[in-house]
């Protein structure tokens, strides 16, 4: 029996940011499986499972969802922003390569990522050539990030840093804002975008000699500026072209 597997975007947060395919999606599916809150808020078919896991159990849910969707059931793994985007999409390639699933028929529906929500509400600070980075040494070393915004910065790109501050490491997002401001001097622009999309949205820009650790947690996502990001009015823009 065909299996569904669809691992889906939500977007930033507010419902008119998620795409139709998206909505279409959950109101199908037999099964919602992904982090509390996101499974908590989705809309969905009543007779939906909701499947709630923590969010620091990614390779687990991907296996659960592959396993779910092999029985024959139609399976959604949602995501917050893009679900390729430092996400679910990865995880269940992962466990796919792991485990074969030959009767699951799989689909990944984009969201809008929370640097692209980000960007628009400011302006167009990605307006030329861009990175993104996961400033989270979950999954990687910390010196590899360190070299990864020490390069990034040299080329200099615009940066998005997703996770850039928890509770469990407070110390590394200070380093971080240390790489920079050696690498890119105090007057680049720095972005600030907590919760963007959402009723307690607050969005700072200011430069990186002005730029404190505590201006960022888990639920902010950091834009640095390239070397010709300026501002015109209240908006934040890097130009299209580059000397
Ligand atoms: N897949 C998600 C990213 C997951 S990583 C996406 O594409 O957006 C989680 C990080 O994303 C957070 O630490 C934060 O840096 C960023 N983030 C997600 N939603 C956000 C929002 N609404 N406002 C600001 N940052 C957000």
């Amino acid at each position: 029996m065909t299996g569904y597997l669809t691992v889906a975007g939500l977007g930033p947060g507010p419902k008119a940011q998620i795409t139709p395919e998206v909505t279409e999606a959950l109101a199908r599916a037999t099964d919602i499986v992904g982090y509390g809150p996101y499974v908590a808020r989705v809309q969905a078919a009543p007779d939906a499972v909701r499947h709630a896991s923590d969010n620091r159990v990614e390779m687990e849910r991907a296996r659960h969802a592959l396993a779910l969707a092999a029985t024959g059931r139609r399976v959604v793994v949602v995501s917050s922003g893009d679900p390729g985007v430092f996400a679910m999409a990865a995880a269940v390639f992962e466990a796919l390569e792991s485990t074969p699933a030959p009767d699951v028929e799989i689909a990944v529906l984009p969201g809008i990522t929370a640097m692209l929500a980000v960007a628009a509400r400011i302006g167009a600070p990605l307006g030329h050539d861009f990175c993104a980075i996961n400033l989270s040494d979950n999954l990687k070393p910390w010196p590899l990030i360190e070299r990864r915004l020490r390069l990034a910065a040299e080329a200099d790109f615009a940066m998005g840093f997703y996770n850039p501050r928890s509770r469990a490491r407070p110390h590394q997002f200070a380093r971080a804002l240390d790489i920079l401001r050696a690498a890119c001097g105090p007057a680049r622009p720095i972005v600030f975008a907590r919760v963007v999309g959402g009723p307690d949205e607050a969005i700072t820009i200011t430069d990186l000699g002005t730029a404190t650790p505590g201006m960022a947690d888990m639920r902010t996502l950091v834009i640095v500026g390239s070397s010709t990001t300026r501002r015109v009015g209240r908006w934040l823009y890097t130009p299209r072209s580059a000397e």
